[in-house]
């Protein structure tokens, strides 16, 4: 029995003295960040800033990208603690934090900033067959405006409003996911989509190569649009980017525009924003190599479009690089 005990005791220091090393060593903390569809911009940039973080144990960071339904998915399933960060659209961020739109009355107050990332655009891919060529040739078609939680629903469902059209009775809406829409408009189940995402993107790519033949429809300044939400500006998508577009050299396309965003909580840690935020001002050269809508971020283009106050850990950071006073 002794035998046995002493035994078990000499096992136990030795694990201990195992795990030893393991424990002097700087504390790791596990992060999920929201990002969307898999063929959109979200899901990669998630990947991108993960990948910077977890390829430097020095931040302390271990950090998985996780595939939603997006902006408005992202920014509740912050707010409920079910993601550390997460990826929105900018006015997705604002109504969020002022309590308007999905959350009239009800102001996400705990949402934080972190930074902003690649400029997105609505963009309004429509059938050749379908004869749509501008916005109000909507009427009668299927016309997929996103699934409920994604920021892209909010921005058709704004544009037709502002327009007089009724998204509900002048045609039939559809609330498919983003990543689906390709397919759908290829087998002829929809005449259209809405995405409001960044550029070039595996979606539209694959929305315009297919047999059926696509075209990106522009979309103009509304302003009774612009005087009611602050956060819209007007835009371009550069055409060369989808060669298999039936409008492919029409140059740059002017559409409605905001930026991406990277939002967190105010209740996660003061550190672990601050590092998070610091590896990825210090490796921006790499993570703009990681996805070609990265491609023109700067650390100054990356505090605009911010509209929740930034989180005290990204406002250390700032504050200590001179990004802010
Ligand atoms: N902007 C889209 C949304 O929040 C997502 C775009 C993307 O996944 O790249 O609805």
């Amino acid at each position: 029995m002794h035998k046995f005990f002493n035994r078990f005791a000499l096992a136990l220091l030795g694990l201990g003295l195992c795990f030893m090393p393991l424990q002097a060593e700087a504390k790791t903390t596990f992060i999920t960040i929201g990002t969307g569809g898999i063929t959109g911009v979200y899901y990669p940039t998630g990947g991108a800033i993960a990948k910077i973080v977890n390829d430097r144990t020095e931040f302390g960071i271990k950090a998985t990208a996780e595939a939603t339904g997006a902006s408005i998915f992202n920014i509740n399933a912050v707010k409920g603690g079910n993601l550390d960060f997460g990826i929105a659209q900018a006015d997705s961020q604002y109504l969020a934090y002022n309590g308007k739109g999905e959350w009239e009355g009800q102001p996400v107050s705990d949402l934080r900033s972190v930074f902003s990332l690649a400029p997105e655009m609505i963009t309004f891919v429509a059938a050749e067959d379908s004869g749509i060529k501008a916005i109000e040739d909507v009427k009668g078609k299927v016309i997929n405006i996103g699934n409920p939680g994604s920021g892209n629903r909010q921005n058709a469902i704004d544009i037709f409003n502002a327009l007089g059209i009724n998204y509900e009775k002048d045609f039939k809406a559809e609330s498919l996911k983003a990543a689906d829409a390709p397919r759908m408009l290829q087998d002829g189940r929809i005449d259209g989509f809405f995405y409001t995402v960044g550029h070039p993107n595996g979606n539209i790519k694959e929305a315009t190569a297919g047999m059926r033949k696509t075209r990106i429809v522009s979309i103009p300044e509304i302003k009774s649009l612009f005087e009611a939400a602050p956060y819209y500006s007007m835009d371009t998508i550069d055409m060369a980017q989808y060669p298999e577009a039936t409008n492919a050299g029409e140059g740059k396309i002017s559409t409605i525009g905001m930026k991406a965003t990277l939002i967190t909580s105010a209740a996660i840690d003061e550190e672990v924003v601050y590092n998070l935020t610091k590896a990825v001002f210090e490796n921006l050269d790499e993570l703009r190599t990681l996805h070609p809508a990265l491609a023109n971020l700067t650390k100054e283009g990356m505090l605009e479009g911010l509209s929740a106050p930034l989180h005290k850990g990204a406002e250390r950071y700032y504050k200590e690089v001179g990004l802010i006073k």
